[in-house]
């Protein structure tokens, strides 16, 4: 299933709720800006977008990714993915995406920063602090938003580090950013099991993925977890008795697969999808929990840290088993979180207190898990992910009503 028709599924579910006319569901499914360009390096042309889907709460903001698949469809539904998880999030922007088909493992370190900056010259017009603000995503990185930040300086003539997140450090980034998204992961989980309340001392955890999201994740949850299994994407191990996370974190560095950690059975992702858990975190890639598996899934709760990693119809079927899924656009938010506490910080010029920062993050987490958990406890013909959905669709509908736009 597409992510965009996995979204507008997810729109239709919430329609009657939310009382939604045909003028706010087109203005809905439409996009503020689509911006396309033939990026040039080194005589070689690649197909470049910037895309705004909403901008009724604030400037867009969304990653830019570089990837072999992107297309105009995958940048559209990443952005409306990023009006979502932001106005869910009460942050003062709208959702925007940006993206390269290319794959950048062909490129030299040298053609990298080319390609970076023939991306900031053919969008720099439409980019800002103001009016729209990218961030890393698949395959970019602090060093390539290095890069950018740099271009849009010299083009514009004057500093404005506030235009880019997901800096390094010493351009004005912010420590939270590396491990943001598997601390809001945590935060979330915990407020979850909170009010879930399991009648169980240990809590199980499976992990698919165990890259920047999982492996994060696995650290800060060990050892009061019981991490029973984890994958990549060459396989899974599997101890009941619960694996040593740092033991694991050294084999994957080392060899690059946690398939070569000793003294845990070797399974498949399917397998491990599969297994008795308490809590399963999807940390890998889209379309894991498909109408294909979703029947099999044993798991009690799933955490989605990952990008659309259930499509809508394993949601209604994982919903009817009482499985609940805490999605993506809650679960996930705590890179974009993090990108405005350096956003706000970077436009004041001010250098705030780590520990003011790290309120404001936990803070902005744990508001947007209760409101969603609110409405999900209320209506209960809804699952997690159209509580969330109708949360981030009012504010979006409001803001536009308030300025006059219906
Ligand atoms: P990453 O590339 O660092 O890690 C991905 C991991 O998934 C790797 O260990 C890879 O081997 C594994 N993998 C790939 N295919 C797999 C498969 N079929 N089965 C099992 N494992 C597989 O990426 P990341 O930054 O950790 O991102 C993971 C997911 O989280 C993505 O969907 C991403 O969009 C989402 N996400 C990440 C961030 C972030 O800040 N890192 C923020 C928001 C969302």
């Amino acid at each position: 299933m597409s992510i965009l028709a996995s979204i507008e599924k997810n729109l239709e579910k919430i329609s009657d709720f939310l009382n939604l006319s045909n003028r706010e569901m087109k203005l809905l499914l439409s996009y503020k800006a689509v911006h396309h360009a033939k990026l040039d390096v080194n005589g070689n042309k690649y197909d470049a977008w910037r895309i705004i889907h909403n901008n009724a709460l604030g400037p867009g903001k969304g990653g830019i990714r570089f990837h072999s698949k992107v297309s105009e469809e995958e940048v559209k539904a990443l952005a409306f993915w990023m009006s979502l998880k932001n106005s869910l999030m009460e942050l003062p922007y709208g959702g925007a995406k940006g993206g390269v088909r290319i794959d950048p493992k062909k490129l030299s370190e040298e053609e990298l920063q080319q390609l970076s900056r023939a991306y900031i010259r053919a969008f720099y017009k439409y980019l800002g602090q103001d009016k729209d603000i990218p961030a890393p995503d698949v395959y970019t990185n602090p060093k390539i938003m290095a890069y950018m930040l740099d271009e849009f300086e010299k083009l514009k003539g004057k500093h404005e580090p506030a235009m880019i997140t997901g800096k390094p450090l010493i351009l004005g980034g912010s420590p939270l950013r590396g491990d943001a998204t598997s601390r809001g992961g945590k935060i979330i989980l915990e407020e979850f099991l909170k009010h879930v309340k399991p009648k169980k001392k240990t809590i199980e955890v499976v992990i698919q993925g165990f890259g920047n999201a999982g492996m994060n994740i696995a650290k800060m949850l060990f050892p009061n977890y019981k991490i029973i299994a984890v994958s990549d994407s060459k396989g899974g191990i599997l101890l009941q008795d619960g694996l040593n996370i740092a033991d694991v974190i050294d084999v994957k560095q080392s060899t690059g697969a946690v398939v070569n950690y000793e003294g845990a059975t070797k399974i498949s992702n399917k397998e491990l999808l599969e297994l008795e858990t308490d809590v399963l975190i999807l940390a890998a890639i889209e379309n894991q929990i498909t109408l294909a598996n979703a029947d099999r899934i044993k798991a009690k709760y799933i955490l989605e840290l990952a990008n659309g990693p259930v499509t809508a119809d394993a949601d209604s079927v994982l919903h009817e088993r009482g499985i609940d899924v805490i999605p993506d656009i809650l679960a996930n938010a705590g890179g974009v979180v993090a990108s405005y506490c350096e956003w706000a910080q970077n436009r004041a010029g001010n250098i705030l207190p780590e520990e003011y920062i790290l309120n404001t993050f936990e803070s902005k987490m744990r508001s947007a898990f209760m409101k969603t958990f609110a409405l999900y406890s209320k209506q209960k013909d809804f699952d997690m992910r159209s509580s969330a959905y109708a949360i981030a669709i009012k504010r979006i509908i409001a803001a536009e009503k308030a300025r006059g736009h219906l």
